[in-house]
């Protein structure tokens, strides 16, 4: 299990997201940037990657969330299973349905979040959360590293990716917080403008100034 180097300046437990004993070290980026990429080549280096999606992803799991649903909007929920493509549709069209869903998932997810962490209290952990700066937990995250590349580079690798088109995703990207801005805001920049064998030196150099093997 791979260590943070002692001369890395850590945040006291109760300043800390959810006031948990791990420090955290937030991975963020834009869409497509490469966060899931960087998350596998640190996870191969041996640290503990969380996903704030598949969090998520989780909690829509539960029947509990499906409930919930069910009282929100009925016409969600089909043969007690979530209606993904019309829950997207409500969620953007309605203001009221969009904070009470938000409010719910929130309020799940540091139960979810608790559950991933190592034992051990010394152990950091990388949480990939792509609203990380829109979100403002930088404050509450021990360090924070943006993977970082030109708007060109995340349109070409989410349309190879993902099912979209290029109109949707320009718009996703100009929704987001812009790139520069993160890069300002982060502690350590990872640029991700060429290839993955690139990405992986990068990553390296990356964990090298912050981490023990
Ligand atoms: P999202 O926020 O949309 O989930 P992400 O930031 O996690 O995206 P990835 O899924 O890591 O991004 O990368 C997007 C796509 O681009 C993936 O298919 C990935 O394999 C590919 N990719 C990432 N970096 C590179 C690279 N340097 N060269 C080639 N392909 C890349």
């Amino acid at each position: 299990m791979a260590k943070l180097k002692s001369s890395v300046q850590i945040l006291k437990e109760t300043q800390r997201l959810y006031e948990v004993p791990n420090p955290i070290i937030g991975l963020t980026g834009g869409i497509g940037s490469g966060k899931s990429t960087v998350g596998k080549f640190l996870q191969a280096k041996g640290l503990i990657v969380v996903d704030a999606d598949k969090l998520i992803h989780e909690i829509y799991q539960e029947q509990e969330t499906i409930n919930f649903l069910k009282k929100l909007a009925p016409q969600m929920i089909q043969n007690n299973e979530i209606d993904f493509p019309k829950l997207r549709e409500l969620f953007f069209n309605s203001s009221l349905l969009k904070s009470g869903l938000e409010n719910y998932l929130y309020q799940k997810l540091p139960l979810f979040f608790k559950s991933k962490l190592p034992k051990k209290k010394t152990t950091p952990i990388i949480y990939d959360v792509p609203l990380l700066f829109e979100k403002e937990l930088n404050q509450q995250l021990d360090l924070s590293v943006v993977v970082s590349c030109s708007a060109e580079k995340q349109l070409e690798r989410v349309l190879k990716r993902d099912n979209t088109d290029e109109a949707t995703t320009l718009k996703i990207i100009e929704n987001q917080l812009c790139m520069s801005e993160k890069v300002k805001r982060a502690h350590y920049n990872i640029i991700n403008e060429s290839d993955l064998e690139a990405l992986k030196i990068e990553t390296s150099k990356f964990f090298d100034s912050y981490f023990l093997a």
